[in-house]
């Protein structure tokens, strides 16, 4: 018996599986987790709410999320400038689910999404999940979003949902706001369709936020997520900051009780503490520029990077190059983007770790 002679929808049928290797090898650097641990003091601060959430366990949790809405409205605006509230925030189990809420509420059957590739694997795989139409929108050789190609393709296609990636997983590519405006206007002129920028890895980046440009404009949203910056990967707690009417309208999908009182209480804990985790995130910056100058040294291509990840190549045979490293006791991703690697800023040990492997498993020149 295999999937195939099950009943499944015709549309899964030959697809894959979301699948990074989870490999038990020394230094992982493959996807983009956050390397520290959380600090002890907030360990102690998590089994602390958590003990006090379970002593109420016997009943659901709140439903609206409503104190944990407050704090990330809080942590959006303090780190934002731009003052956001508790309605147009709207948590859930990993920004995958709140992902996968946008496409249940504004995507499915007879609708399409519309994204940037090389891009991150999910938007594609949630929208197929939810029965959207997925469509592969161009990039530029450099990965930076080729504008003119791009507002074509929407007036031509008039997706539904229209994915931006800022700063994009694999490439580490930031997208100027110029550019997102000029794409959600051509999206409103074509349908109107919903945009979504996904800024998983914003706090990594040397640009501002995007989220302002959510002001004045109700089919914009910006999701955000706990499982990069504040090093909470095991939590799955993501968000989305838009106007109210979207936190009304996903509503209609959330399943009731979705966000347990023990992720509402952890991530509670977690915004506690939002000085000391930002404070490993400028840490790690500083590692990503400086394996950006050390495989530049090496005489690799290297993508500018506004992420906690980097692309580097560019490779004959991608795989073997992969195999090399990993050989050398580092994981690093093979995300299928022909030539290129992506590889995770962790901690200086890991990161000279990487440098070392990659020195012994470049081809020798010819
Ligand atoms: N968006 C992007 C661009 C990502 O790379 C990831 C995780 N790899 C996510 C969203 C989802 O993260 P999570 O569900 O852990 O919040």
């Amino acid at each position: 018996m295999n999937i195939d002679d099950l009943p499944i929808r015709d549309e899964l049928r030959g697809q894959s599986p979301y699948g990074a290797p989870q490999l038990d090898v020394p230094v992982q650097l493959n996807t983009n987790e956050n390397p520290y641990p959380l600090p002890e003091p907030l360990v102690a601060r998590i089994a602390e709410r958590v003990a006090e959430a379970a002593r109420h366990l016997n009943r659901y949790p709140d439903r609206d999320a409503v104190e944990l809405r407050e704090g990330l409205a809080d942590y959006l605006t303090r780190t934002t400038g731009h003052a956001v509230t508790r309605t147009q925030v709207w948590a859930a189990n990993g920004s995958n689910e709140v992902l996968q809420q946008l496409l249940q509420t504004f995507g499915g059957p007879g609708r399409t999404a519309l994204g940037f590739e090389p891009s991150y694997s999910m938007h594609a795989l949630i929208s197929r999940g939810t029965g959207t139409g997925w469509i592969s929108g161009p990039r530029n050789e450099d990965f930076t979003v080729d504008l003119d190609a791009a507002v074509a393709a929407i007036a031509e296609v008039r997706p539904n949902v229209v994915f931006v990636c800022s700063p994009n997983n694999p490439t580490g590519t930031a997208v100027a706001a110029d550019t997102v405006l000029a794409l959600y206007e051509a999206a409103q002129a074509a349908r109107p369709s919903l945009v979504i920028v996904d800024e998983a890895y914003v706090e990594f980046s040397h640009r501002a936020s995007l989220l302002p440009l959510i002001e004045g404009r109700p089919n914009l949203v910006v999701t955000r997520t706990m499982s990069k910056a504040f090093g909470a990967a095991g939590l799955r707690l993501g968000y989305l900051a838009a106007d109210p009417a979207v936190v009304d309208a996903v509503q209609l999908v959330r399943l009731p009780y979705h966000l347990s009182a023990v992720t509402q209480a952890t991530a509670l804990a977690c915004l506690e503490h939002t000085d000391t985790l930002l404070g490993y995130v400028e840490q790690l910056k500083a590692e990503r520029d400086r394996l950006v100058d050390a495989l530049r040294g090496l005489g690799l291509s290297v993508t500018d990077s506004d992420a906690n990840f980097i692309q580097f190549g560019r490779f004959a045979d991608t795989h073997a190059v992969w195999q090399a490293i990993l050989d050398r006791g580092v994981l690093v991703r093979d995300n299928g983007v022909p030539g290129w690697l992506r590889v995770t800023a962790g901690t200086p040990a890991e990161n000279d770790a990487f440098l070392d492997a990659v020195r012994l498993s470049l081809p020798s020149p010819a």
